[in-house]
């Protein structure tokens, strides 16, 4: 293939924390990178919540998603310590554990349908009454009717995750193009670059699509390769703990609320983070006056004493959603593209796992198995598939 004299190895299209996490990994093995985005660091970390909630955001039918979180769970505590260490910047891992508990009747219903679920999985998790987990959790209501202690679910500031991966990037060497991709280029059936809305171009070896939401939409990507991600709306309101009050909760707290999920997530510093509603309206993301009245009402049932605490801000974020709720990762059926979308309601715990598997693609030119059921080919049109099965 001809290159590009000094063109990098690898051309990243998005800075969220996906692309950067993936531009970091890539560039301590040796590859140059580049990464293409007119805000690097921003996206929806910049909304998340950053619940690293692999076992309480179990769910039927995502078993094999299941062992992928849990793996990116095991490599958070020295993936943020390295980040720290590379950035000079706190990330705020906090090993805090969850409680998720149940109002009322069928709240508990589901609650211990979960349980079961996750004891065939294997996973810790233990049973509390009400009177438990007021005892853990005193500014819970007094109608909690019993809820589950999971310790192994903790969370991270997805905000200075981003500003962390950032910092790291940019020491490790990453060029930072600030400009949008509008098109792919591809040369000799082969992606080489993309071409920049600032009318230049960045050519490279390899190119990686991890647009989040907008994955979708680059141009120049041939339809059989384009990934199927949608936007799927979520708000969150963020809180202030004064100190006087503190500690309002010890860790992350969550439940159904008829039918809907919410959660209230802690931060060492104040912040409480309450989230999160899941709306299915395009690339919409105004902060509505419903959308904020259920999240403080179905929170305020939950922990009524949140009603006294400065409300600091609204904002809502898009999860970028695929059709089975997990990523792509990996190579595509176009030589030279590769994806890192698609990560839904988890990106923020699969960051490790994800800049782990694809700087290994990247540098070997294979994919590791941990990741083969991730494989974007999972959603080729039959034909491509067919052929894809066919030895050559
Ligand atoms: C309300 C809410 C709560 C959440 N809570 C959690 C949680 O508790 N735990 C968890 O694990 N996950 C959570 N998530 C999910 C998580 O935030 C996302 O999965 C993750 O941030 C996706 O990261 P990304 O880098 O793939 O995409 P994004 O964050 O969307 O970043 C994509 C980046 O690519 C750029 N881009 C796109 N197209 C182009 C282009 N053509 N050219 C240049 N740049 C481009 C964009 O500007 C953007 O910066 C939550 C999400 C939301 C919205």
């Amino acid at each position: 293939m001809s290159r590009t004299p000094d063109a990098p190895d690898v051309l990243v299209v998005g800075g969220g924390i996906i692309g950067l996490a993936t531009a970091w990994r890539a560039a301590q093995r040796g590859l140059r990178v580049a990464v293409a985005d007119p805000e690097p660091g921003g996206g929806a970390a910049r909304v998340a919540a950053g619940m690293l909630a692999a076992v309480t955001e179990l769910h039927y039918g995502e078993q094999t998603l299941l062992g992928l979180n849990l793996e990116s769970a095991r490599r958070y505590p020295a993936f943020a310590a390295e980040l720290e260490a590379a950035s000079g910047r706190s990330v705020g891992y906090r090993a805090c554990g969850t409680l998720a508990v149940a109002l009322d009747a069928d709240d508990r219903a589901h609650l211990r349908e979960l349980h079961a679920l996750q004891r065939r999985s294997d996973l810790e998790s233990e049973w509390l009454t009400g009177r438990e987990c007021r005892r853990l959790e005193p500014m819970l209501a007094p109608g909690v009717r019993g809820g589950l202690r999971v310790d192994g679910d903790h969370q991270v500031d997805p905000r200075r995750l981003a500003t962390a991966l950032v910092v790291a990037c940019e020491r490790a060497g990453v060029e930072f193009r600030r400009a949008w991709a509008e098109r792919l280029l591809v040369v000799h059936d082969r992606a080489a670059g993309a071409v920049l809305d600032d009318g230049t171009e960045a050519a490279a070896g390899q190119v990686v699509l991890a647009g989040g939401s907008l994955s979708g939409r680059l141009g120049g990507v041939p339809d059989d390769v384009l990934p199927p991600v949608r936007p799927v709306k979520g708000q969150v309101l963020r809180l202030k703990v004064p100190g006087s009050y503190a500690p309002f909760l010890s860790r992350t707290v969550r439940a159904v609320v008829r039918g809907s999920h919410v959660y209230l997530v802690p931060r060492e510093n104040g912040e409480l983070v309450v989230g999160a509603t899941t709306e299915e309206l395009g690339w919409d993301t105004t902060v509505t006056a419903g959308g904020v009245y259920e999240l403080l009402r179905d929170a305020h049932e939950l922990v009524p004493g949140i009603t006294e605490l400065p409300l600091t801000e609204t904002r809502s974020g898009l999860r970028p959603g695929s059709p089975d709720n997990a990523p792509m990762l990996g190579f595509t059926e176009l030589p030279g593209l590769l994806l890192a979308t698609g990560h839904y309601r988890n990106g923020v715990l699969l960051t490790p796992v994800t800049g782990d598997v694809l700087a290994d693609a990247l540098t070997s030119g294979r994919l590791p198995d941990l990741a083969g059921p991730f494989s974007p080919r999972r959603f080729a049109p039959v034909g491509a598939r067919v052929r894809q099965e066919q030895p050559a």
